[in-house]
């Protein structure tokens, strides 16, 4: 008998603590996905995991209303080179005054869902902690369009998948949607796949009544998949390499987004909390993914020293750490408006507006 079936048929399952394990690539929108389901209405006390591949935790930093709650695990991947970590973290939670009732993982962009998987059922954590599902997020515009080493980590990650939530279909045309929806389907066949926008996930595929056992079919083809991948010495790094640049100065936005449009096409993914010179006063989240990025304000510094923090990842070859920190300082902006009367007068602009 396997371990799940054991477990299921004692019973003291049902005290366990659910996990939902979110996975998908790099810049598919799990974060989103999670503030989504931690900001709804569902008056449960979460604990979240977050993963990032890079040295600085840019996700941690942009999860909302579980304040306190939220354990960073950066600096490597959980499901290869930091899984030690994640057992620690995961333990270090019960040691709270108040036991969380449902966990968060949020894994990193390049993590393969099924050895997390496996941490949660082979380790000292099967006795506290039951997967209830695997939610994988897709972004529905890049999925196709990942070449070679990433479209075949991206499809790898889609095998262990519960739930493939196709995110971002708003920006798909029918046609590009429906090849997507078969190119899901053909790598993992009958796969339930909810098409949502924004991470606008139902909270009812989230929080399934307790911690309802996963489908056990599934976790051992996984394990069984697992097993055969061990052999490999697996570990993203030879792949993937990832790139931080911080900076006390204020960057000037014409001259970030300049920098950000001429990024090799060899990186995926790029994020950060940035200061713009033209608007000291807020502070804006920087998100890009293939081309596509946005900067968003995301309130004011108020008493925090303002700090750019930028982590991009791309193809090991594709980063060039040298070329990036050059272009990267060139953003810096003047900083003094009596030499710069654009400044000046963007800044006079801005102060008008209203929302402060
Ligand atoms: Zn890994």
């Amino acid at each position: 008998m396997n371990q799940q079936g054991t477990v299921a048929a004692d019973g003291p399952h049902r005290s366990k603590i659910p996990v939902t394990l979110i996975g998908g690539f790099l810049g598919a929108g799990k974060t989103t996905l999670l503030n989504h389901i931690l900001s709804g209405e569902h008056g449960i006390r979460a604990a979240v995991l977050v993963n990032d591949f890079g040295a600085i935790n840019i996700d941690a930093k942009l999860i909302v209303g579980v304040e306190g709650d939220t354990v960073n695990l950066a600096n490597g991947c959980v499901c290869c080179t930091i899984r030690d970590d994640l057992i620690g973290a995961c333990l270090g939670l019960l040691q709270r005054p108040e036991r969380p009732e449902h966990l968060f993982v949020e894994m990193s962009g390049v993590s393969d869902p099924v050895p997390v998987l496996n941490t949660f059922l082979e380790t000292q954590l099967a006795l506290v902690f039951a997967v209830n599902s695997i939610l994988l997020v897709v972004d529905a515009e890049q999925l196709p369009r990942l070449k070679g080493d990433m479209a075949h980590l991206a499809r790898s990650q889609l095998g262990a998948a519960d739930i493939v939530v196709l995110n971002k279909v708003d920006l798909v045309s029918p046609d590009e949607l429906n090849h997507v929806k078969n190119l899901v389907q053909m790598v993992t066949p009958g796969s339930r796949i909810i098409e949502v926008v924004q991470g606008q996930l139902p909270l009812e595929l989230v929080f399934v009544g307790g911690s309802d056992a996963p489908p056990p079919e599934r976790r051992e083809d996984a394990r069984k998949r697992e097993a055969t991948a061990h052999d490999e010495a697996h570990s993203h790094d030879h792949v993937f390499g990832t790139w931080n640049w911080t900076s006390d100065r204020a960057l000037s936005l014409p001259k970030l987004r300049s920098t950000l449009e001429q990024l090799p096409e060899t990186v995926y993914r790029c994020k950060g909390v940035v200061q713009i010179e033209e608007l000291p006063r807020y502070r804006y989240v920087l998100q890009m993914v293939g081309r596509r990025y946005h900067l968003e304000e995301s309130g004011f510094w108020g008493t925090a020293m303002p700090r750019s923090e930028i982590v991009l990842i791309g193809g090991r070859a594709g980063i060039d750490p040298d070329k990036l920190h050059s272009a990267f300082d060139a953003c810096i902006g003047i900083g003094d408006e009596s030499q710069s009367p654009v400044l000046r007068l963007t800044r006079l602009l801005a102060a008008d507006m209203p929302g402060d």
